[in-house]
């Protein structure tokens, strides 16, 4: 394990529509790297998140793109490669229901692959809702996939890649590399990791600002019947954006919980005592990938990602917890996700939408409107950036639907 003992350092969402083969990709991308998880990673605490990290590794002997592979070993030459990033998977669900899971996942996204299915017209709704969605977060590196090559000719593969080279004209992705794979076969993978290894970057973070985590899991890592004094407190995972944490650390977490008599939620203090990574266990981990922290916390409380979208960082560094959100609007022109556009009327005084404030989805009502700036009350208080991206979504028809993006003014 140690040969691979780096915390990953980029993130790397998945987006496209549902049953086009992200989560194909992302098994046949990481399965070496689960495997080498250790023992000790797995008692200790499973990082249900780590679950989704590959490291990538590059022949020194092999020309671009021969030389990529999951495996320290070579696929063309046989010979030992040099691995060249550890990175994280934040695979996206494509159904039109999980829009805000997508859109909680892209918050942490530092670049993504698009998935588009060769053998379906180009594009699909929820093709065209994530790349929206991406742009909506700022996520400029994209590399898109066009799946299920297998299925097609060769003529058909050309005809499907004007498709889509059509379709991403104007947007983010209209000067990302087009790789045909096949994810379930695993055809040409090692151009696939070649086109990520140039194209999405490990952004430059600062490690001496004030430490920020944001959530996207929590878990209860206690097997049923566990005795009193083997139980593990609270295990939370996500991303730093910026900072490190040490085994040690007083940490707070906000909003943090309701109190009942109060009717008001209150931050939550805790201490880290456990920090895992795809390195495994370590003593500090730094912005870039995955993390899971352990803590003091009653594991009952962090179950079933119960601290998704919450925000942690040293204790009196963080934004107050606040259910005023000021945004400066942008609004598509058209909402899209459903099989027909549908055009986006202005926001209206007294409407509920639905805010992705980074990872955190909650819902807000508008108070008032002042041209592009806008002001929602929101239903439960949210530990607001100022500058951050929000995704904006409006029910259309029944459904969620994006319709624009705001920046918190
Ligand atoms: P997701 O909803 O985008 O995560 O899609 P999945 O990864 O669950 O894949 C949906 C279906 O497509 C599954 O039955 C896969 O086996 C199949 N699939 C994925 N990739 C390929 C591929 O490259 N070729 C073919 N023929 N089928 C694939
Ligand atoms: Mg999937």
């Amino acid at each position: 394990i140690k040969k691979y003992g780096y915390q990953p350092c980029v993130n790397i969402g998945t987006a496209g529509h549902v049953d086009h083969g992200k989560t194909t990709l992302i098994q046949a991308l990481t399965g070496s790297w689960t495997s080498v998880h250790s023992q000790e990673l797995k008692r200790g605490i499973t990082i249900r998140v780590g679950y989704s990290d590959a490291a990538f590794y590059k022949c020194k002997k092999c020309e671009d793109p021969l030389g990529y592979s999951t495996t320290p070993k070579c696929n063309n030459c046989g010979k030992e490669s040099e691995l060249s990033r550890v990175v994280s998977f934040v695979d996206s669900p494509g159904h039109e229901s999980l829009m805000a899971n997508m859109l909680s996942g892209s918050a942490l996204m530092d670049g993504a692959l698009l998935l588009v299915a060769a053998n379906e017209k180009v594009p699909k709704p929820q093709t065209k809702e994530h790349l929206l969605a991406l742009q909506t977060l700022g996520i400029q590196q994209i590399v898109v996939l066009q799946n299920k090559v297998d299925l097609l000719s060769y003529q058909e593969a050309l005809d499907n890649y004007k498709e889509i080279t059509n379709f991403v004209k104007g947007s983010y992705a209209a000067k990302a590399p087009v790789i045909p794979i096949s994810a379930q076969s695993g055809l040409n993978i090692d151009a696939l990791i070649g086109a990520i290894e140039s194209t999405i970057k490990t952004p430059d973070r600062d490690e001496k600002a004030d430490t920020v985590m944001h959530v996207l899991r929590s878990f209860d890592v206690n097997k049923p019947g566990i005795k009193l004094k083997d139980i593990k407190g609270g295990v939370i995972g996500g991303s730093l954006t910026q900072g490190v944490f040490n085994i040690g650390d007083e940490i707070e977490i906000k909003p943090g919980i309701m109190n009942e008599k109060k009717k008001t939620y209150e931050p939550l203090l805790t201490e880290i005592t456990s920090l895992g990574t795809a390195a495994g266990i370590v003593e500090s981990v730094k912005p870039g990938g995955l993390v899971a922290i352990g803590t003091k916390l009653d594991p009952s409380m962090t179950r079933s990602d119960s601290f998704i979208g919450s925000v942690i960082g040293k204790p009196g560094t963080l934004p107050d917890n606040s259910t005023l959100l000021k945004l400066d609007v942008n609004l598509f022109d058209s909402a899209v996700g459903a099989t027909e556009d549908i055009k986006v009327q202005p926001i209206s005084s007294g409407e509920l939408l639905r805010l992705n404030i980074g990872t955190a989805p909650v819902l807000g009502t508008v108070k008032k409107i002042k041209s592009k700036s806008v002001e929602i009350e929101l239903r439960r208080p949210a530990c607001i950036f100022e500058g951050g991206n929000v995704a904006i979504s409006r029910r259309i028809s029944e459904r969620w639907r994006l319709i624009g993006a705001g920046i918190v003014g």
